[in-house]
């Protein structure tokens, strides 16, 4: 079986590696760009994805990148504690969670990619056309430097981002990703190591939060090297370029009096070397994914608001669950089906509970009932009402750890 892959992001590498190790042999990753530069600031991938890795062989290669949060802790912007969960390991799941830089990411994925894969990935590929041919193969057309170029194969995976060409040739009056009305600066800083030095910690509430977290252990100078994401509602556009860069200055300033005892966000925010604008939007869940041997994997097909850490780890689900469903189903038809149904549902209701603040809902509820503050949080929102938003969400992200733990694998090889 011939299969392409449109993209070269984590996703598609991801696919790559998966469809690989399911025994096919003829896969070749197409990206628009004409070099990996490993783009982007910090990234989390939740313990389903660590399994996935684990199970690709890949965990320890993408562990040693970056560093495994034992804790997440939301704050108000007082920073006053509403909750604290353990995460990965300390949680009970066989697999840790890991925050990582996702250029590093990238670029390791793509090197293992190289290594395994008998076609190097062809850059400077851009997807332009999509065709399907009266014999059930599907034939691709891209823009190059030398002209247009057309491939056929019998399988076409779209792992094309958010501003997915293979998309928008089956939805060709999408337009652009609907904006929540939240901006997002993303930066990487180097600041004293805060609480543990392994927590992930969020604060604020619907209309401006702080998320930080590690992304190296602390150096012998007690700091460390600390991923963030500034968020505000307010004017502005949906225009979403992962790569536009701005003033720290002005974002610091936002966040005066954001000062606890053991964070100074407005430092932290200063002292970054760049920090990415990005505009917080996603896409509207779609009626279908497949169509004849085509259909779309990752933020291709379900872009979603960075709460809950999914972009990166349910793409890394998709590329596992579709590579399994191709090497056990009779036909094309039947594995694209089957890869649906298993994720499109899912991926649909955990859309919409992304839309809902998803596990972050406790900090608005925080904002509402006690903008002033509080003596005692359990007076605010009652433990059995922290202990279902989180259960809901893990739920829903398809990542509680017993079913997480029991869950037969992927794996298809013998
Ligand atoms: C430059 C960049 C920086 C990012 N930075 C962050 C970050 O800091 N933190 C974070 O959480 N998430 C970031 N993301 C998003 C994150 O990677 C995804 O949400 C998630 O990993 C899902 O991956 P994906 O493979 O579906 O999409 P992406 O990782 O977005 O990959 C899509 C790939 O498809 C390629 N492509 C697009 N159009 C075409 C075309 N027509 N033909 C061929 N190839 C095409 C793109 O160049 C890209 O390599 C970034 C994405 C990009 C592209």
């Amino acid at each position: 079986m011939k299969i392409i892959i449109i993209g070269a992001g984590i996703g598609g590498l991801a696919a790559a590696l998966s469809l690989h190790d399911a025994g096919f042999r003829d896969i070749t990753v197409y990206e628009r760009s004409s070099r990996i530069r490993g783009l982007g600031v910090g990234i989390n991938l939740l313990p389903h994805a660590l399994r996935e890795l684990s199970e690709l062989g890949v965990a320890d290669d993408i562990a040693a990148l970056g560093v495994a949060p034992t804790t997440l802790s939301y704050f108000t912007r007082r920073g006053q504690p509403i909750w604290s969960e353990p995460r990965g390991l300390a949680a009970g799941y066989r697999w840790p969670q890991l925050s990582v830089h996702r250029g590093r990411l990238q670029l390791t994925l793509r090197d293992l990619v190289e290594e395994r894969l008998v076609e190097p990935i062809r850059l400077g590929h851009r997807l332009i056309g999509i065709a399907s041919n009266a014999d059930g193969t599907e034939t691709a057309r891209f823009a190059t430097a030398d002209g247009d170029h057309e491939v056929t194969a019998d399988v076409i995976v779209g792992a094309d981002g958010i501003h997915s060409a293979s998309r928008a040739l089956r939805y060709p009056d999408e337009g652009s990703p609907p904006w929540s009305g939240l901006t997002l600066w993303r930066g990487v800083t180097r600041i004293p190591a805060f609480l543990d030095g392994r927590t992930m910690i969020m604060a604020g509430d619907g209309d401006q939060k702080f998320v930080a977290y590690p992304l190296a252990e602390p150096s012998p100078d007690g700091r460390m090297q600390v991923n963030f994401i500034a968020e505000r509602r307010m004017p502005g556009s949906g225009d979403a370029d992962w790569n536009r860069a701005v003033d720290p200055s002005p974002i610091a300033e936002m966040f005066r009096g954001w000062t606890f005892d053991w964070l100074d966000i407005p430092v932290a925010i200063d002292a970054a070397d760049e920090i990415l604008e990005y505009p917080m939007v996603d896409r509207d869940p779609l009626p279908r994914w497949s169509f004849g041997g085509t259909t779309l994997l990752g933020d291709a097909a379900h872009a979603m608001y960075p709460n809950g850490s999914n972009g990166g780890s349910q793409a890394i689900i998709d590329a596992r669950t579709l590579a399994f469903h191709l090497a056990t189903a009779d036909t094309v038809e039947q594995a694209l089906t089957r890869y649906e149904e298993a994720r499109r549902p899912a991926m649909t209701a955990l859309l919409a509970g992304t839309r809902a603040t998803g596990p972050e809902r406790v900090m608005q509820l925080a904002a509402e009932r006690a903008p002033e503050g509080f003596d005692d949080i359990d007076d605010v929102i009652p433990l059995e009402e922290r202990e279902r938003i989180a259960a809901d969400y893990k739920t829903a992200a398809g990542f509680l750890p017993e079913a997480l733990n029991e869950r037969p694998s992927l794996s298809v090889r013998a």
